[in-house]
């Protein structure tokens, strides 16, 4: 099988701790500051390699100094970086991840380059060669191309539009996909009349699966979250990992959601397990 394409934003996260989320008028203690690589795509790429699984990316940061960390940390987890496009007209996307006490998460943030990739600019054939394709939060003709020309060649397509879901129109994913992955919020603004597999995730309660068939629901595993930061694209990826090699859906619910868990055990948005880790926590659970 070929690598499993993730496609989508790579940014660079500036992770600051606080006493408790700011309102207005008030005014919140910092309590660290952290520099450390983000973007759904990425992390999904990271998290799927760390499962062993090849992953590749698709997506643009700029030729400065965050974009070269980025590019190397990818590298470095083993993710492919052919489709990872330098792109010289501006700067690599920053978000400033603010995490209180309690590991709830609100973000700040620059798009910098993150949407330099065009239509154009996808390789079809690497498209065609892969595994499966996760599309993330990104331009919508470009995730569009990526999910007629997979699905034209019989790859798998899931998709997770992200916090922006309802600013945007992915008809032409939609059109294309095998599976969705939403929170519960984000599941208010999907298209009424999809044909697709569901994943709508619950934080701390677990995740459900919803398709022609019915509803399944998994309730998640307790842990001691410090920062839920990536939760779901460690989701996604443990959900991919073993969708792909042909587990269950209650399988394939419960590695997402231990992936999910355990990502918010420790700081920063690439922190989905390895695979032994993995099996270790789940052999732990059963
Ligand atoms: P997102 O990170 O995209 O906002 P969620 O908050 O729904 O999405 O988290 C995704 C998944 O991560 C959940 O379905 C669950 O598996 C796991 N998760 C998130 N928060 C927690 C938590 N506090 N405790 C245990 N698991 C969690």
């Amino acid at each position: 099988m070929g690598p499993v394409l993730a496609a989508g934003h790579v940014n660079c996260d500036v992770i600051v701790r606080v006493d408790r989320l700011p309102e207005p008028d008030a005014e919140s203690a910092i309590r660290s500051f952290d520099r450390s690589c983000g973007g759904s795509a990425a992390n999904v790429a990271v998290s799927l390699s760390r499962l062993s699984v090849p992953a590749g990316i698709v997506g643009s940061v700029g030729t400065d100094e965050a974009g070269t960390r980025a590019a190397a940390t990818l590298e470095r987890e083993g993710v492919s970086t052919a489709g990872l496009r330098e792109a010289p007209e501006g700067p690599t996307a920053v978000k400033h991840v603010l995490v209180d006490d309690r590991g709830e998460v609100a973000l700040l943030g620059t798009d910098g380059v993150n949407e330099a990739i065009e239509p154009g600019d996808v390789d079809p054939e690497r498209v065609r060669r892969a595994g499966h394709v996760h599309l993330t939060s990104q331009r919508p003709a470009t995730a569009a191309r990526i999910a007629r020309v997979a699905s034209e060649a019989g790859v798998g397509v899931s998709f997770d539009p992200g916090r922006r879901v309802g600013e945007r129109t992915y008809d032409g994913v939609f059109a294309h996909v095998d599976t969705v992955f939403a929170t519960a919020r984000e599941a208010e603004s999907l298209p009424e009349d999809g044909d697709y597999a569901l994943v709508v995730t619950d934080g701390a309660d677990g995740a459900e699966l919803r398709t022609a068939e019915g509803r399944r629901h998994h309730p998640g595993f307790a842990v001691d979250t410090v920062d839920t930061t990536g939760a779901g694209d460690a989701f996604a990826a443990g959900f991919l990992a073993a969708t792909l090699e042909g587990a269950c859906e209650k399988r394939a619910l419960a590695y997402g959601n231990a992936c999910g868990a355990m990502a918010t055990t420790s700081e920063g948005a690439q922190t989905g397990p390895d695979r032994a880790r993995l099996e270790r926590f789940l052999d732990a659970r059963n």
